[in-house]
């Protein structure tokens, strides 16, 4: 029994230590150098209602989206290109390699994606609850519309078993998507010059979420910006570029019920592309 708690224990604080970290963390360090406004506790308390309903999708249909993404690569045959041997460096270094490459094959997906649901006013009805925030922090991380992890599955991770034999989907890949989800949110003002553009931080994406014109559909990789570079949508920030967020002529949600089915409402929005 005691040792049945114990694993209960340790299962709880696998799952949570990860997600609550970066937000104990980051939301600290926003207090100190914040880029913008602060979140009232009542923005909080909804982003994190918010982030658990998301959380709650991928959790209740993991059997069917592990069963679609293996059934992808089954179809080519464990993947049309082996990134197995560069993975398989041992060491350290090894891992730090598999892990950059993975994330940069999923940023390239990601981007696509991301551009796409800035592009087609179906995808933008739910990606706009991510972008609706005004008061832009950590706790923006997870406040995506539940649909969004389908349509994942089927635009990212099922292309992505089907062409590469990418094995590496460990916790570390887990919990540095987690953790960078939660850094480039965050309400900071950290500059960080010319390396703004090898790895996206906080302020290249604050010009993602920005609500003035000139940023409309720029930066959309998550980690690396030289997708944005290669396809025409990198923004580099000046050293105190760090615009307002949210967007203009749409109201911000009020409840979660009003989160959950704000795609399907006839809510006043504006294609970000208009
Ligand atoms: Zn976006
Ligand atoms: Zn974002």
């Amino acid at each position: 029994m005691a040792d049945d708690i114990l694993h209960g224990l340790i299962f709880v604080a696998g799952v949570v230590a990860p997600l609550a970290l970066p937000l104990l963390f980051f939301g600290a360090l926003e207090r100190l150098v914040p880029a913008g406004p602060l979140k009232s506790a009542r923005g909080w308390w909804l982003n994190l209602r918010l982030m658990v309903v998301y959380l709650a999708v991928p959790t209740v249909l993991a059997v069917a989206i592990k069963y679609l993404v293996s059934e992808a690569g089954t179809l080519s045959g464990g993947g049309l290109v082996d990134l197995l041997p560069w993975i398989s460096i041992s060491g350290v270094l090894g891992v730090i390699a598999g892990c950059l490459i993975y994330l940069l094959v999923w940023d390239f997906f990601y981007y696509w994606w991301h551009r796409a649901q800035h592009q087609f006013p179906a995808l933008w009805r739910m990606h706009s609850l991510h972008h609706m925030d005004e008061t832009l922090g950590v706790s923006a991380n997870m406040r995506v519309h539940w649909l969004e992890e389908i349509g994942r599955t089927v635009v990212m991770f099922m292309p992505m078993a089907f062409l590469f034999n990418l094995p590496v989907a460990t916790g570390v890949v887990a919990i540095a998507l987690t953790f960078w989800g939660a850094f480039i949110h965050s309400n900071l003002r950290l500059h960080l010059g010319p390396m703004s553009a090898v790895i996206a931080g906080p302020q290249v994406h604050r010009v993602h979420h920005s609500r003035l014109d000139q940023h409309h559909d720029r930066n959309f990789a998550a980690f690396f910006p030289v997708w944005d570079l290669v396809f025409g949508t990198y923004h580099h920030p000046a050293r105190d570029e760090f615009p307002p967020t949210g967007v203009e002529g749409m109201e911000e949600v009020g409840s979660v019920w009003e989160a959950i089915v704000h795609p399907f409402r006839g809510r006043r929005f504006r294609a970000p592309t208009e």
